[in-house]
C-alpha cells in the first residue's frame, strides 16, 4: 500500500523538467535572503532530485496556507531557496535557462509545520530509544518542513539533530529541538530528571537553552510554581513552553504562563472532582470520563475557551495519537516499514483495542474532534501534531497526512485544515515572515501532490516530492533508505 503511494509519479515530474523557453529575468521583484541554504552533504545528495539556483513550477494548482481557495494553472518560481514570484502560468516570466518542471493536474501546498512531533519510541517498559535517524527521514517524506519536538527523552539527541539538519549533514525538516520534559516525581520514566523546586525548574530551562534547546515542555506531575518559574525562565529566553499537563488544570496553566496545551482537551483536569492542587490525581481515565461528559457549548466550557484565548494560550489537536485508542478506526499507515517486532506489536494492539465494547474512546474521540472545532470557531488558536511515541504505532509523515484527514472529519474545510497544519503552526512558533505559506518572500518549503487535497483531503496522502528551502526532495527514496528499520535508529 505504501510503496505504490510514493513509487511512479516522481519519475513522471522529472521527465517534464525543460529549459524554459523566456529570455528576460524575472523583473522588479528582489528578496533579501534571510537565511542562507546550507550546502548539501554528499550523505544527503542521494535524496535530492532538484537542487539548482533558479527553478519554476509551472501549471500547478497552488494551495497557498492561509485559507484561501486553491488558484488553477500558477507559476511559482523559486530563487536561492526563496519564493520570488507566484501567478497565473503566463504572467509570471520564467528566467532563460532556468529549470521548468511542468506540474499540470498536481497540486503544491506549503510544506507542513507540526507541533508535536517525536524523535523516539519505547524499546521496553518506560525506555524510549532514540529513532532521530528514520523519523526525521520519514517526516520530510510526508510533507514535514517544520517541526517542533513535543518533549524529548534522549538529552541532546534531539538537539544534535536538529543541528545536523540545519548544517545540510542529514536530511530533515527544520527542528524546534525541545528540552527534556519538566516534570516533577510521579511519572517513574527513568529518562526524566524530576525537577525538586522552582529553582530547580530555573536552573533545568536555563541549562537546556544554554545547550541549544529551543522550547520546552511540562508534563503530567509539574506544580503550579514550578511550572509558573519554568514559563517565566522560558520567556526570559524568548523562548516558549507547553504542557501535557494533569497535576496543573488548564485554567491554572493559562494563569502560570504558559503559550500552548498538548492534547486538545483531553489532558484537561479542570472538571475533575475534588482536585487536589499541583496533583495528579485523576489518572488512568478519570479526567477522561469528565471530559467525555462535556457540552462543548456548555457556559462552564464555553469559559475555560474563553480564558485560554484571552491569555493567547494555543492549542494543540493531536487526533491521530488518539485515534489508535479508539475501537473501529482504521490501522495507522506506514507499519510495514517498521522493524517486524514492532510491527506485530502494533497490529495486535490494534485488534485488541478492536474487540474493546468499554473503551471511553468511543465516546471521547468525536468529544475531542468537537471541543477543538468549538474552540477553533471560538477564535482559539488551534495548532496540529500526531505524537508518534509508539502508542499506538503511529509512524511519523504518515501521522501528519492522517492528522489533517482527521482535522476535515472533525468539521473543518480541506483548507482550514491545511491551514492549521501550516500557517497556524508557522505563526506559533514564530516564523510566519519565512514558512507556512506559498507567498513572495518565503522560503521555498513546498509540497507537491499528486491530486486535489483542497477537495478531497485524502490527496495530502500522495506526495511526490517535497521541497525545503527550494531544495527538491524525493520521498520514496527517503522511505526506501529507511524500510524495516524504523525502530532500531
Ligand atoms: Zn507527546
Amino acid at each position: 500500500m505504501i510503496a505504490h503511494r510514493f513509487r511512479a509519479p516522481f519519475l513522471t515530474v522529472l521527465a517534464t523538467v525543460v529549459a524554459a523557453p523566456s529570455v528576460h529575468p524575472t523583473p522588479g521583484i528582489s528578496v533579501s535572503l534571510q537565511a542562507q541554504r546550507a550546502p548539501i552533504a554528499p550523505s544527503v545528495r542521494s535524496f535530492v532530485r532538484v537542487d539548482t539556483n533558479v527553478f519554476a513550477l509551472t501549471n500547478v494548482r497552488v494551495i497557498d496556507g492561509t485559507g484561501a481557495a486553491a488558484r488553477e494553472r500558477q507559476t511559482v518560481l523559486v530563487r536561492d531557496g526563496n519564493i520570488v514570484a507566484v501567478g497565473a502560468t503566463g504572467t509570471v516570466t520564467v528566467p532563460a535557462g532556468a529549470q521548468t518542471i511542468d506540474l499540470a493536474g498536481k497540486s503544491v501546498m506549503p510544506g507542513m509545520v507540526m507541533v508535536h512531533e517525536h524523535l523516539f519510541y519505547p524499546t521496553g517498559p518506560g525506555v524510549y530509544g532514540n529513532l532521530a535517524e528514520s523519523f526525521s527521514r520519514l517526516y520530510l517524506a510526508g510533507g514535514v518542513t517544520s517541526m517542533r519536538t513535543g518533549g524529548n527523552m534522549n538529552g541532546y539527541g534531539d538537539l544534535s539533530i536538529a543541528a545536523a539538519i540545519a548544517r545540510g549533514e542529514k536530511p530533515g525538516p527544520w527542528i524546534d529541538a525541545t528540552a527534556p520534559y519538566l516534570d516533577a516525581a510521579g511519572t517513574g520514566l527513568g529518562q526524566l530528571h524530576a525537577l525538586k523546586d522552582t529553582a530547580d525548574a530555573r536552573r533545568h530551562v536555563n541549562f537546556w537553552a544554554d545547550a541549544g534547546a529551543t522550547s520546552f515542555k511540562a508534563y503530567m506531575n509539574i506544580s503550579r510554581d514550578q511550572l509558573r518559574v519554568a514559563a517565566d525562565a522560558a520567556h526570559k529566553r524568548g523562548l516558549k513552553i507547553t504542557g501535557h499537563l494533569c497535576s496543573v488544570t488548564y485554567r491554572e496553566a493559562a494563569e502560570a504562563g504558559i503559550d500552548n496545551l498538548e492534547h486538545g482537551f483531553l489532558a484537561m483536569n479542570d472538571f475533575v472532582p475534588n482536585k487536589r492542587p499541583d496533583v495528579c490525581s485523576a489518572r488512568g481515565g478519570a479526567a477522561q470520563q469528565t471530559v467525555a461528559a462535556l457540552d462543548p457549548a456548555s457556559a462552564e466550557v464555553r469559559a475555560i475557551f474563553a480564558a485560554l484565548i484571552e491569555r493567547r494560550v494555543a492549542v494543540t489537536s493531536t487526533l491521530t495519537i488518539f485515534e489508535t485508542f479508539t475501537p473501529g478506526r482504521p490501522l495507522p499507515a506506514g507499519l510495514d516499514l517498521l522493524i517486524p517486532q514492532l510491527q506485530t506489536q502494533f497490529e495486535g494492539r490494534h485488534a485488541a483495542t478492536a474487540q474493546s465494547t468499554t473503551s471511553v474512546y468511543t465516546r471521547l474521540f468525536p468529544k475531542a474532534m468537537a471541543m477543538e472545532y468549538a474552540f477553533a470557531k471560538a477564535g482559539g488558536t488551534l495548532i496540529v501534531g500526531t505524537d508518534p511515541t509508539g502508542g499506538g504505532g503511529l509512524v511519523p509523515g504518515y501521522s501528519n497526512q492522517r492528522a489533517l484527514e482527521l482535522l476535515v472529519e472533525a468539521g473543518f474545510t480541506p483548507l482550514e485544515a491545511i491551514r492549521i497544519g501550516t500557517l497556524n503552526g508557522a505563526t506559533y512558533l514564530g516564523r510566519a515572515a519565512r514558512v507556512g505559506t506559498i507567498a513572495v518572500g518565503k522560503q521555498a518549503d513546498l509540497v507537491v501532490i499528486d491530486g486535489n487535497p483542497a477537495a478531497r483531503i485524502r490527496d495530502v496522502r500522495n506526495v511526490q516530492m517535497v521541497f525545503k528551502q527550494g531544495v527538491g526532495y524525493d520521498p520514496a527514496a527517503l522511505i526506501e533508505s529507511v524500510k524495516g528499520r524504523v525502530g532500531l535508529y
